[in-house]
C-alpha cells in the first residue's frame, strides 16, 4: 500500500503503517480526552484525561495488530504466503496468499482473528470487572475490553471483505462447491451491508449525532466499494478463464544474435521496437531470453561492448 512507513518485522509478519493511521490516533485521543472521558470519569485533570485517551487510542490499534496477527499466524501454519499487515484509518489487511487455496483454510484463517478479539474481550473484561473502581488505569482496561468486543463482533458481519463475508464465502464455497458462487453471494452482501451502513450514518446526522453519523458512513462507504472493488475482480478473472496463453502470445517475436551488444538490442529493438524482451538465438537454437529486467541490472557504461549472451537469461526457460 503507499503511503504507509514500514515499521519492520513481528514474528517474521511485515508491519506497515499507513499515513491515515497517525491522524486516527489524534483524532480519537482527542474525542475520548475531551468528550468520553470527561463525561464518564468526572474528576480528572486535563493531563489525565488526555493521557489515558492517547493510551486508549493506541490499545485500539494494538489490539487491530492483535487480531491481524490471529490471521497471519494460522495462515502461515496452514501454508499460505504472508506478504504482511497494513494498518490504515479503518483496521488492518493482511496480505494472504496461496496458489492452492481451500474453502476450510479460508475458513479458518477469516474467522480466528474475530475470535480472539472476542477472547481478548472476554478475558480484560473480566479483569476489568474483577478491579473495578474509577482509576484511570481501570478506564484504559475497560476501553480496552470494549474495543475488542466491537472489533470481533463488527467483523463478524457476514459482508465481504470484512472477516464475516470471508467466513460466509468459505462456507457457501464448501456446501456448493462453486467459489465463484460463494464470492458473488459475499460480495453482493458486502454492498448490501455498506448502503445500510451509510443510511444508518445519515439517519444518525439528522438525529444530532454528526461525528457518529459520518464515521459510521464513512466506514459503510468504504464497505460498499470495498465489495464492489471486489465484484470487477472477480468480473475480469471469468472473463479471462477463456483465454489461453496460445491466443494472446506473439507468435514469431523479435529474436537477435548471441553477439550483439546490449547497446544494440536496447536502441534497436526495446526502444525503436517498443518490445520488452528479445529471443536470443544462435541459428536455429534458443539460447536464452534478454528481457528488459536482464538490461537494468548491467550500468549504461558497459551496454556497448557487452554482448547480450553475457546477461540473458539463459535456455532452459521456465515452462508451462
Ligand atoms: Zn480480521
Amino acid at each position: 500500500m503507499p503511503s504507509s512507513i514500514g515499521v519492520g518485522r513481528i514474528l517474521g509478519i511485515r508491519v506497515d503503517i499507513h499515513f491515515s493511521l497517525f491522524l486516527v490516533v489524534a483524532f480519537l485521543s482527542w474525542s475520548l480526552a475531551t468528550g468520553f472521558l470527561p463525561g464518564r470519569y468526572p474528576h480528572w485533570s486535563t493531563a489525565t484525561y488526555w493521557s489515558t485517551g492517547f493510551v486508549c487510542a493506541l490499545s485500539l490499534f494494538v489490539s487491530v495488530l492483535l487480531h491481524e496477527f490471529a490471521h497471519s499466524l494460522v495462515a502461515i501454519r496452514r501454508g499460505y504466503r504472508v506478504e504482511g499487515t497494513t494498518l490504515f484509518l479503518l483496521g488492518g489487511v493482511s496480505s494472504i496468499a496461496s496458489e492452492s487455496r481451500r474453502a476450510t483454510g479460508d475458513f479458518v484463517i477469516s474467522v480466528v482473528g474475530p475470535l480472539s478479539s472476542l477472547a481478548i474481550a472476554a478475558i480484560i473484561g473480566i479483569v476489568a470487572v474483577a478491579s473495578g473502581g474509577s482509576s484511570p488505569v481501570y478506564a484504559a482496561i475497560e476501553y480496552v475490553a470494549i474495543i475488542n468486543l466491537l472489533l470481533g463482533l463488527f467483523n463478524l458481519l457476514p459482508a465481504f471483505p470484512l472477516d464475516g463475508g470471508r467466513v460466509l464465502r468459505a462456507a457457501i464455497w464448501a456446501v456448493t462447491g462453486s467459489f465463484r458462487r460463494a464470492s458473488g453471494i459475499s460480495t453482493r452482501s458486502g454492498q448490501v451491508l455498506g448502503l445500510l451502513l451509510v443510511g444508518f450514518g445519515v439517519y444518525q446526522v439528522i438525529q444530532g449525532h454528526a461525528l457518529q453519523g459520518i464515521w459510521v458512513a464513512l466506514v459503510g462507504w468504504f464497505l460498499n466499494r470495498a465489495a464492489s472493488a471486489s465484484r470487477s475482480q472477480d468480473e475480469v478473472a471469468r472473463a479471462l478463464e477463456r483465454v489461453t496463453v496460445g491466443d494472446v502470445m506473439d507468435a514469431s517475436p523479435p529474436t537477435v544474435s548471441r553477439d550483439l551488444t546490449i547497446h544494440e538490442a536496447v536502441f534497436d529493438h526495446f526502444v525503436r521496437g517498443a518490445v520488452r524482451a528479445v529471443i536470443v538465438c544462435e541459428g536455429e537454437r534458443i539460447l536464452g531470453i534478454l528481457s528488459i529486467t536482464d538490461v537494468r541490472k548491467v550500468p549504461q557504461a558497459f551496454w556497448a561492448d557487452k554482448p547480450v549472451r553475457d546477461i540473458m537469461t539463459p535456455a532452459p526457460l521456465k515452462s508451462l
